[in-house]
């Protein structure tokens, strides 16, 4: 139903030495991506690898329940007027309010915006950029380990069979990567968020977006349907619930007769697939290699990515280098 927009760009460069970038990205969720541009835009030389199939971390778009271009789990990005004017101007996204004037009826925790299109929109958009510029992308492509070359002061990043060189490894808190020189430092943790995803068929138009859990077991619910264009109007409804542990992912049918109970689906509606997704996310601490070595350190640049509300705090910055993209009105 959605177009794949995530190949691999390769120029020939890549091929013939080990190739040398002022940034190497590890990691493409919005921050990185946003940031690998503006990198970009003042001429710096940019590479972001991806070891999944497909850009943007936790705000990466899934296939599930047979519906391709899905949200991969429940997200809110509040309302700051500066954050709406730099994803719609800059980034060409197009935000809607939670609850929308088209269906007041839409009940929601959080009246806050959201992207019309879910982050299949957001993502798709910083793909369009990335396109036009001059960042390499690589996805499916894992950075395995970064090796620190004391003496030439570079970083050389390896991945299954290529090598990258660079003066600065741009990292998020949720980069999993193995410094050769501190494999006993750079072990991490792993956190798990679980979901689960219930197609319903229910011809009534959506009565929720987004809510706290609402039940035993359930962090948190929304309804993907009013921010999916194969979904509106088609019968059918998805709801992705966050759940607190794994053993709530079983809990499908008690979710769905809560849901009735609500009235926020309607009564005849029926539950048509139950399915689970597990997002892994990796907890990387530079803190430790600091305090062996601060020189090992200077390789790295840890970006902020806890929470998309922070982009307000740069976009002073960004907005000098991003064009005008365009204005949804
Ligand atoms: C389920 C979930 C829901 C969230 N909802 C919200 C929300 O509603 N609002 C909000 O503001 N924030 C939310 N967050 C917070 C979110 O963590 C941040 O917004 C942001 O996505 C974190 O970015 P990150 O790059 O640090 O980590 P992630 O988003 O986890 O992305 C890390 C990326 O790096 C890649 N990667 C890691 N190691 C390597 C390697 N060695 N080589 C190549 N690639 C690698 C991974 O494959 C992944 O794509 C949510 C987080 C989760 C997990």
């Amino acid at each position: 139903m959605h177009r794949v927009f995530f190949w691999i760009f390769l120029p020939l460069y890549l091929w013939s030495s080990t190739a040398q970038f002022d940034y190497i990205f590890i990691g493409s969720s919005p921050i990185p991506l946003i940031e690998a541009l503006y990198r970009s835009y003042n001429g710096k030389r940019v590479l972001v690898l991806e070891s999944d199939t497909t850009i943007g971390g936790s705000w990466k778009a899934i296939d599930i329940c047979g519906v391709s271009g899905v949200d991969m789990g429940c997200h809110q990005i509040g309302q700051d007027p500066k954050l709406k004017s730099f994803l719609e101007d800059r980034i060409g996204c197009h935000l809607v309010p939670m609850t929308t004037p088209q269906n007041q009826m839409l009940q929601s925790s959080d009246s806050g915006l959201y992207f019309a299109g879910g982050c299949y929109e957001l993502m798709s958009a910083l793909y369009a950029l990335i396109e036009k510029s001059t960042v390499v992308l690589l996805v499916n492509t894992k950075a395995e380990s970064v090796y620190l070359d004391f003496d030439r002061e570079i970083a050389e990043v390896k991945t299954k069979d290529m090598s990258f060189s660079t003066s600065k490894v741009v990292i998020t808190p949720h980069s999993s990567i193995l410094v050769e020189n501190y494999p006993h430092l750079s072990r991490h943790s792993t956190s798990k968020h679980y979901h689960l995803y219930l197609l319903i068929e229910d011809p009534t138009p959506p009565h929720f977006s987004y809510q706290n859990g609402i039940c035993p077991g359930m962090s948190r619910i929304i309804n993907v349907t009013p921010f999916s264009s194969s979904l509106q109007g088609s019968g059918y409804q998805l709801v992705a619930i966050q759940t607190f542990d794994e053993m709530s992912l079983n809990k499908g049918d008690v979710y769905f007769e809560e849901l009735k109970k609500k009235k926020w689906i309607d009564p005849t509606a029926r539950l048509i697939c139950a399915e689970k997704y597990i997002y892994e996310q990796a907890h990387f601490n530079l803190g430790k290699i600091n305090l062996e070595n601060p020189k090992a350190g200077e390789f790295f640049e840890v970006l902020s990515t806890d929470a998309i509300w922070n982009i307000p705090h740069h976009t002073e910055r960004w907005e000098k280098v991003f064009n005008i993209v365009k204005n949804p009105g």
